[in-house]
């Protein structure tokens, strides 16, 4: 495994194909073109997933919802990539059961949502993780006590899946890197470099650690840069004369589940405009999202206003009533941007949740790929797309390297599942893990690890073996560990204090403090791994302590 210097020095070489964009598209991208056998090279000018691949719903689903919109290929395809991500990545996707309530007013009366549920369960040929089931008011009173149950006429329950998205978008880099891949963080693509022909033949780089520039050489470079799709193509020779996307913002908001207990997730209908949103339980917390509002400014400045987060609490205490939640129950907060796909003109007026979720590979006059819109669900199918025509490109300029593996994306599992059990039955595991820490994990840490890192766990597990100060916890009272700080910088591409807080683990949207305790003790730990001298270290946990005073800046709107 190369380190960061190496890996910067590597970027001298020639690369088959250079992806700019390190979410959950660009990191399925590197996957399946080091699959390949493709020279690849990964740039990333944040950590991975800190786009928009850490702040969605967090759902691998069908999206019942666009049944409605009859979006049929679109749900065919993702209740097909649910199952394939349920196989290579059980333990990072998994099933969840969905309320969906029904009453006496309901824009859609029960029968109907049945016929849906009915042809969601056909469109996934009822290998959904489990067929759907109707609960009447009774059972839904039993199941889900803090629901509305004035006027209710029954409740569908359907399943879908949950992930972490931060760590299957991680997960894909990782196996990427194993397969020969360059994946670099902190690193921005600057300018596109274009040949005297105008075809583009690469990237200007900086390190945004070190302030180094670099020249990328590559047969075909790809733009999945999500929501700065059209700020990159702005670098390309032959920009659009119209923005590709349409991004529309979505927050959520986390609140301990004391305050909103859930058995399922619970689709709810705003009262005022009748959206839906969802109502999901996440272990010790639920959290509430999602708005969905056009934006047009910075993406790298999208924040939760008081606005959307009074907006969320209102639909949450119109479908829990006695739950009173208040701007002061919320924990942490997180916005994104969809970057959807612009409807063509006659489509132009759609309202922000009717714009397609489709996606669309483009070929630039200059030979740029870029992949627009899409969902987190069906990353693996867009990346293949792409993968196939940057090899149909490099055939055309005769720069295709004669061997090509298949890649086998949906069979190979992701890195964490290799050895996994097949029936999910993972106690051996447990043990496994505790023994690797030389018992000095309890079962209960073994379970939370493994949780998160499926079979990797047992790595983490390792260190504790090896210095007894890693198994403290990161933040008092709480499971996470230091053995995570440590495996976060070692083997996950972890650079700064806010990588590991947010996206290596969930401290930043969990922990009631928001894990603001722990930022000196973390940024020391990553000081003694990475070498930092102080000033790098406060300005690493700096960074941290804005990331969570941006979250919170709609407190004082
Ligand atoms: P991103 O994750 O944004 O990645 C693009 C990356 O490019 C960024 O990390 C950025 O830093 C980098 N970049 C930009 N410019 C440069 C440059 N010049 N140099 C180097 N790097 C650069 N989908 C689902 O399937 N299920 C859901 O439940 C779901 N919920 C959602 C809820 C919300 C609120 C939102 C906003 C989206 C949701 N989605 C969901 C959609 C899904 O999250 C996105 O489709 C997906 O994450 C997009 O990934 P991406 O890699 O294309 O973009």
């Amino acid at each position: 495994m190369l380190g960061r210097e190496q890996a910067w020095s590597s970027l001298d070489d020639r690369y088959d194909v250079l992806i700019v964009g390190g979410g959950v598209t660009g990191c399925g991208i590197a996957r399946d073109a080091a699959r390949r056998g493709l020279k690849t090279a990964l740039v990333e000018m944040g950590d991975l997933a800190s786009g928009t691949s850490s702040r969605s719903s967090k759902l691998v689903h069908g999206g019942l919802r666009y049944l409605e919109h009859y979006e049929f290929s679109l749900v065919f395809e993702a209740v097909s990539e649910r199952r394939v991500l349920r196989e290579i990545a059980p333990h990072l996707v998994r099933p969840l059961g969905f309320l969906f309530p029904v009453y006496k007013d309901s824009r859609h009366k029960l029968w109907l949502i049945n016929a849906g549920m009915w042809l969601y369960d056909g469109l996934s040929l009822f290998r959904s993780p489990k067929v759907h089931r109707n609960l009447d008011p009774k059972e839904v009173k039993e199941e889900e006590p803090g629901l509305n149950q004035e006027g209710l006429t029954g409740a569908p329950l359907y399943f879908d899946c949950a992930t972490d998205d931060a760590r299957i978008t991680l997960e894909n880099a990782l196996d990427a890197r194993e397969h020969g891949a360059t994946v670099l963080t902190y690193v921005r693509c600057e300018k596109l470099l274009h040949d005297e022909r105008g075809r583009i033949v690469g990237a200007v780089v900086n390190d945004l650690l070190t302030g180094d520039t670099k020249t990328i050489r590559a047969d075909a470079v790809v733009n999945a840069t999500g929501p700065w799709t059209d700020e990159t193509l702005e670098r390309s020779a032959a920009p659009p004369a119209n923005p590709l996307l349409r991004p529309t913002k979505g927050v959520h908001i986390v609140v301990d589940s004391h305050r909103l207990p859930l058995t399922y997730a619970v689709v709810c209908f705003h009262p005022e405009d009748g959206r839906v949103l969802f109502a999901i339980p996440w272990g010790e917390q639920t959290y509430i999202g999602t708005t969905d509002t056009d934006f047009n400014g910075d993406p790298s400045e999208v924040h939760a206003t008081r606005d959307d987060v009074l907006y969320l609490l209102a639909a949450s205490n119109d479908a829990f009533p006695g739950a009173k939640l208040v701007p002061k129950d919320v924990i942490a907060t997180w916005a994104g941007l969809r970057p959807l796909m612009r409807p063509m003109k006659a489509d132009a007026n759609v309202d922000e949740s009717a714009v397609s979720r489709e996606h669309q590979v483009v070929i630039g006059r200059d030979g740029l790929i870029t992949i627009a819109g899409g969902k987190l669900t069906t990353y693996r199918r867009m990346a293949a797309e792409v993968v196939d025509t940057a090899v149909k490109l490099l055939r055309l300029g005769d720069r295709l390297p004669k061997k090509l593996r298949p890649a086998r994306t949906d069979e190979e599992p992701l890195p964490g599942a290799v050895g996994w059990p097949e029936d999910d039955e993972y106690r051996q595991v447990l043990r496994y893990i505790v023994e690797a820490s030389d018992r000095r994990l309890s079962t209960q840490t073994a379970e939370f690890l493994a949780g998160m890192y499926g079979m990797c766990a047992v790595d983490v597990a390792r260190i504790v073996a090896s210095d007894p100060s890693a198994a403290s916890p990161i933040v008092e009272g709480r499971m996470e560990i230091m053995a995570q700080v440590d495996w976060a910088v070692s083997s996950e591409f972890a650079c700064e204090v806010g990588d590991v807080m947010t996206r290596r683990t969930q401290i930043f949207f969990r922990d009631a403090d928001q894990g603001l305790s722990a930022v000196s003790r973390v940024g020391a730990r990553m000081a003694e791994q990475l070498g930092w001298d102080d000033q790098r270290r406060s300005a690493s946990e700096a960074g941290y302590r804005k990331a969570v005073a941006d979250a919170r800046a709609w407190r004082n709107d």
